[in-house]
């Protein structure tokens, strides 16, 4: 009797499914009988077949991942231009494009990404793993090239200095541009969103490049600057080689 129940949910769940084939099942079902002896008559055994239903999807239990949270700002958005060369191009436009390329790249990794503008309410007590503000230099320097990485002069996580060292070593190999370390100006290092966001939000910015001499790359090359600065936070969140 107890045989034939059996053998009636097999032909119930295992096989419609697909996944279970009689034989397997049909043991499966046996070993499961001695939870239930001595409680009388149970015909309706269905929730000894459930788990044995939902034990051969196993692949779906696998482990969640970390979701990473970035902030990115887009330098001068939602604010003023920026630095406007002699022949119009603006660094908020500049900025804009790269960010946004930046949050894409995140994105398809499957971070999540706020983009803010440069005084973004969200800012206040900003909390996430890591916030980047990405400006680019002037016009005004004829004959310099190369970019710069700086958190808070003060750091107030010292996290954001490892910050620093990922974004600059692997910006640097992404675009072939040099640490110039010699045009850090206090708007990078005491920045107004180190003071908005959450203490412990490691933050950084980074001068992408010189809009005069490194135009090229930031204008017509801004997924590789875009992607240099992806490697950086890469490095910076997971380790070593992203
Ligand atoms: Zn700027």
């Amino acid at each position: 009797m107890r045989f034939l129940v059996l053998l009636a949910l097999l032909a119930a769940f295992g096989v419609p499914m697909g996944v279970i084939p009689i034989v397997a099942v049909g043991s499966e079902a046996t070993a499961s009988d001695p939870e239930r002896d001595g409680s009388g008559p149970i015909l309706i055994p269905l929730g000894a077949s459930t788990p044995t239903a939902t034990a051969v999807p196993a692949p779906s239990l696998a482990v969640t991942p970390y979701t990473p949270h970035i902030g990115i700002i887009a330098g001068h958005s939602g604010s003023d231009s920026g630095a406007i060369c002699p022949d119009g191009l603006q660094e908020v436009d500049v900025n804009r494009d790269v960010a946004r390329r930046v949050v894409a790249l995140l994105a398809q990794r499957g971070w999540i990404v706020d983009l803010l503008d440069e005084f973004d309410v969200r800012l206040n007590g900003y909390q996430a793993d890591a916030l980047l503000s990405i400006h680019a230099d002037s016009c005004g320097f004829p004959g310099k090239s190369g970019f710069k990485v700086v958190s808070a002069e003060s750091t107030f996580t010292p996290s954001a200095n490892v910050l620093v060292d990922c974004v600059a070593r692997y910006y640097a190999e992404r675009t072939g541009l040099p640490f110039d370390a010699n045009t850090i100006t206090y708007d990078m290092t005491r920045y107004h969103a180190y003071y908005e966001i959450d203490r412990n939000t490691p933050a950084a910015v980074i001068e992408t490049g010189f809009l005069l001499d490194d135009r090229e790359i930031l204008t017509q090359r801004s997924g590789v600057v875009a992607a240099g600065i992806v490697d950086g936070l890469v490095c910076f969140i997971e380790g070593e080689s992203p």
